[in-house]
């Protein structure tokens, strides 16, 4: 029977960066992946001409990001479009307030000083948090301190439970109260008018990738590596498992033995998200010129608060926005055509009978994708930051787990994927590669 030095399962990012790696270095490495295409949670749809990215769209922060190198030693455009971070301010947003009605400057100014002001008091009581405080407690507490009116505490506290539903995808009580530590931003944000998959095909060149191989079983020893697909069974020295959480949280991928501590512990208490992208193009662009993005405040944004001009990127009038969090639970089961209408109608109280129906929509479902079980994994409460990192503990010296979610620094993100990739490859050859060889010359 065929034997590997090594086995890559998952042909997302993580993956092509660990199996690259290995095999410039001379060993012999296989990727299994169960999808009919590379990328994993970069994924771009290409119709009628126009490209959608329906995974990752940005890097958020390009200052020293080794993804932001990556690309650009692979000739992908980049545009710059910060704020994709959920920042208050840095670029112009179109804000309207709970009632509907534009804000002023001095008015949008005075509510990005305001959600600044509560972040300065906000890190500090995080910093001295309980281990089982949610990043509700640490907000409350933080907003209690201020003395400020209701009505003024009352669009910060929305400000924080948004952020956290488009960052993390998750119920700002459901996420740990460190949950959002990562979440800076170094430089510009930039995204991909040629869509991000050219990053794991250019990764991809020259590897030995097969897919449509299912794994559901991997056994580790002192031997080495076996690994069960629908597709029979390999063997290596090692192997490196990217899939994400949820599907090593499932009944249908079995490690044996048992992954022991501090892996199994980190595991649990990490899960995936709910968060949705809806993109909507329409005939004619009705809505603020020159402006990053349009933000509602009040009850009436639960859902549907912050859309993203995207029409330089599509070369026709297009809007994106999330359903994040509670909103991508509750509209999981609705169709396309329902996603839309609801948020039209939010559109609506804006812009008013402006608002034509849009001419194209597509909203994703990672949350119902076997091979993904949602968009990202998060802190849940009682979760530490290094989960993350010691998710990668080495096991038995054979098994190495890579992806998102093994990152501390920069989890949830193609950065942390990249780098994680990158020190299962160090971690198995023994030695320091420079990051740079992930975008040198493919291997022979
Ligand atoms: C909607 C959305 C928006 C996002 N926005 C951003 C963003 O703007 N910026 C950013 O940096 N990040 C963003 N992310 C996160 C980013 O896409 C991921 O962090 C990153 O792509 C994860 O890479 P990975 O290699 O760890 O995992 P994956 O890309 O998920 O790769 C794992 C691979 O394993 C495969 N697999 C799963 N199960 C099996 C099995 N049983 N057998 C074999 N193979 C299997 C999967 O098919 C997949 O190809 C977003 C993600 C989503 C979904």
């Amino acid at each position: 029977m065929d034997r590997y030095d090594t086995i890559v399962i998952g042909a997302g990012v993580a993956g092509l960066t660990a199996a690259r790696l290995l095999a410039r270095a001379g060993r012999r490495v296989v990727v299994l992946e169960a999808r009919d295409r590379i990328g994993g949670r970069v994924w771009t749809k290409r119709d009628q001409g126009l490209v959608t990215d329906l995974g990752a769209s940005w890097i958020h922060g390009i200052d020293d990001s080794p993804v932001a190198a990556a690309a650009d030693a692979f000739g992908m455009p980049m545009v710059e479009f910060s704020v994709g971070g959920f920042q208050p301010d840095g670029r112009p947003i179109a804000y309207y307030g709970p009632a509907g009605e534009r804000l002023s400057d001095d008015e949008a100014l005075a509510f990005a000083t305001d959600v600044h002001a509560a972040d300065a008091v906000l890190r500090d009581v995080v910093a001295t948090s309980d281990p089982d405080a949610s990043y509700l407690d640490v907000t409350e507490t933080a907003l209690a301190s201020l003395g400020w009116d209701p009505g003024r505490l009352e669009v910060v506290r929305e400000y924080f439970q948004h952020r956290t539903e488009e960052q993390y995808g998750a119920w700002i009580g459901d996420l740990a109260a460190h949950g959002l530590d990562d979440d800076s931003i170094d430089g510009d944000e930039v995204v991909f008018p040629d869509g991000y998959d050219r990053l794991p095909e250019h990764l991809a060149a020259g590897l030995d990738i097969r897919l449509e191989h299912v794994v559901s079983h991997v056994r580790w020893g002192q031997e080495g590596v076996s690994v069960r697909s629908d597709q029979g069974v390999l063997n290596a020295g090692s192997v490196v498992v990217t899939v994400p959480v949820g599907v090593l949280q499932s009944e249908h991928f079995v490690i044996e033995p048992a992954l022991p501590e501090p892996v199994a512990g980190a595991l649990s208490r990490l899960r995936m998200n709910a968060f949705e992208k809806v993109v909507l193009r329409f005939a004619t662009k009705f809505w603020d010129e020159d402006v990053y993005a349009i933000r509602q405040q009040g009850p009436g944004g639960q859902w549907w608060h912050s859309w993203y001009d995207l029409t330089a990127l599509h070369g026709t009038p297009t809007l994106l926005t999330f359903a994040a969090g509670p909103a991508a639970r509750a509209t999981r089961d609705w169709d396309d055509a329902a996603i839309a209408r609801s948020v039209l109608v939010q559109l609506r109280r804006l812009y008013g009978e402006r608002v034509e129906p849009p001419v194209h929509v597509r909203v994703t479902d990672w949350q119902s994708d076997p091979y993904a079980c949602g968009s990202y994994a998060y802190m849940t409460v009682g979760s530490t930051t290094s989960d993350h990192d010691d998710l990668a503990t080495a096991v038995g010296g054979v098994l190495h787990l890579a992806g998102e979610a093994t990152w501390t620094d920069d989890p949830a993100t193609v950065t942390a994927a990249l780098c994680s990739g990158h020190r299962a490859a160090v971690n198995i050859l023994g030695h320091d590669i420079p990051i740079e060889d992930v975008w040198a010359d493919p291997p022979a």
